[in-house]
């Protein structure tokens, strides 16, 4: 690991913040809480994750290049956001654990790392690959979604979560992974199946995403038939 060039404290430590999603198509329900979330948590960085979808889940409309570009789009000039295209380098799906794996293997074992869900996705993480281990590698940082309950499925569940739930975000740089931060993010009721159907439907969405984004669609005719 280079030794960090920074010229401000050289104890600051910094916590990457990485957001992994379909993105078909990214949106204002990504961005604006994400963005919210890195003035409350004091992020200056947060890398954007596009990911493949295991076959025998429904397939994005939009080409793994198409969705990359729309995230590249959507956060082209903004100087928070950066984004990893490793999962969708690859054409198998990649298991959100080994990329943390790999990520924290890159990082070394000092640095804070997070891991960006919404409230949805916090409800069903116990289906994911060895979901137990996924604080080993990152903190966990949940933003709330409109329509999505808090309380977790079972009282196991529940208990791990309140074990590890931190209510001061400073501690996210205090560690580099283990910790879970319920952000208080503001509230979007968007989602990308709406905006595909609205598209369906010939509606409009410029309120709903970039108008970057929104212009690629339209040019490349996605989310019409
Ligand atoms: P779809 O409708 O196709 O399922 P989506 O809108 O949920 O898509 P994803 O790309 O699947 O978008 O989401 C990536 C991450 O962003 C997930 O962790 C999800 O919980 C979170 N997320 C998506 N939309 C919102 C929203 N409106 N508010 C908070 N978090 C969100």
């Amino acid at each position: 690991m280079p030794l960090s060039t920074s010229h401000s404290s050289p104890r600051q430590a910094r916590l990457l913040a990485f957001f992994g999603g379909t993105f078909d198509p990214i949106h204002y329900g990504h961005l604006k809480p994400v963005t919210s979330l890195a003035e409350q948590a004091g992020l200056d960085q947060v890398i954007l994750l596009p990911n493949n979808v295991p076959p025998h889940r429904p397939q994005p409309e939009a080409s793994s290049l198409q969705r990359l570009h729309m995230v590249e789009l959507a956060v082209e000039g903004n100087p928070l956001f950066t984004v990893d295209s490793r999962e969708l380098d690859v054409d198998t799906p990649s298991y959100t654990l080994e990329t943390l794996a790999t990520l924290r293997k890159e990082h070394g074992d000092d640095c804070p790392l997070a891991f960006i869900i919404g409230q949805d996705s916090l409800l069903t993480l116990h289906k994911w690959h060895r979901w137990e281990s996924l604080l080993d590698f990152c903190h966990l940082v949940v933003m709330a979604r409109p329509g999505y309950q808090e309380q977790l499925d079972t009282p196991v569940l529940q208990n791990w979560y309140e074990t590890h739930r931190v209510t001061d975000a400073e501690k996210l740089k205090q560690k580099p992974a283990g910790f879970i931060y319920q952000a208080n993010t503001p509230l979007l009721d968007i989602s990308a199946t709406e905006i595909r159907e609205r598209r369906h439907a010939g509606l409009d969405c410029s309120d709903l995403l970039p108008s970057a984004v929104e212009r690629y669609i339209e040019s490349q005719g996605l989310y019409r038939e």
